[in-house]
């Protein structure tokens, strides 16, 4: 671990997003956040200080996120938490972590069907650019081989997610997917049901966590 990131909590604790540790750091000197956890026995040494290394922050004052995560296959598939909409498969590699080569992405209302670049949803009764985050769904090959250029209705498929524009938790759960070792640091801070995912924690860090 040789340049850790550092977890920000809002004023109420409640994760918010992932930081340069250098940016923690900024925080916590400009007396804009407090650490909350640091990594044990790791300092930020310069000539006139040694600050225990931040984990994890929280704001002293309460901030809005405008957090906003970039359209891609890759953050469609981690938004919906690597799990085709239609089958509920989760396709594993041997180790436990998600398969994404065994994901693909779906355009709900297909390609073939828009009209002037746009199609209309009508769960939620808009049109929308046909690649967005509110027509996009993670699928397993074998669903989007089977729906080809059809709706899920003409192609009698369940969709069993409604896409969605990341909420706030959802841009830190993929950010958090982008990080390949979840410091146990921050597993206190975390919505508890995420750490049964194993793209996000692997074995070994629910062991060092655990107890
Ligand atoms: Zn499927």
């Amino acid at each position: 671990m040789s340049t850790p990131f550092a977890l920000q909590l809002n004023a109420d604790y409640g994760p918010m997003k992932v930081l340069r540790w250098e940016r923690a750091v900024e925080l916590v000197l400009a007396g804009k956040a407090v650490t909350v956890a640091a990594y044990e026995g790791r300092f930020v040494r310069s000539e006139s200080l040694a600050l225990p290394w931040p984990s994890v922050v929280a704001l002293k004052r309460y901030a809005r996120s405008r957090e906003r995560v970039r359209f891609s296959s890759r953050n469609v598939q981690a938004r919906d938490a690597w799990t085709c909409a239609y089958c509920g498969l989760r396709p594993l590699l041997h180790d436990g972590r998600p398969d994404r080569k065994g994901l693909t992405l779906d355009h709900v209302i297909p390609r073939a069907q828009a009209k002037g670049g746009t199609v209309y949803l009508p769960w939620s009764r808009r049109w929308v650019k046909v690649s967005c985050w509110e027509n996009a769904v993670a699928a397993c090959a074998s669903c989007n081989t089977r729906k080809a250029d059809r709706t899920p209705v003409q192609a009698h498929m369940d969709l069993r997610i409604y896409p969605r524009v990341p909420t706030h938790a959802d841009a830190l759960r993929i950010t958090l997917d982008r990080i390949a070792h979840v410091p146990p640091e921050w597993t206190a801070w975390l919505p508890e049901r995420w750490r049964a995912q194993p793209d996000l924690f692997g074995e070994a860090d629910v062991r060092d966590v655990g107890d």
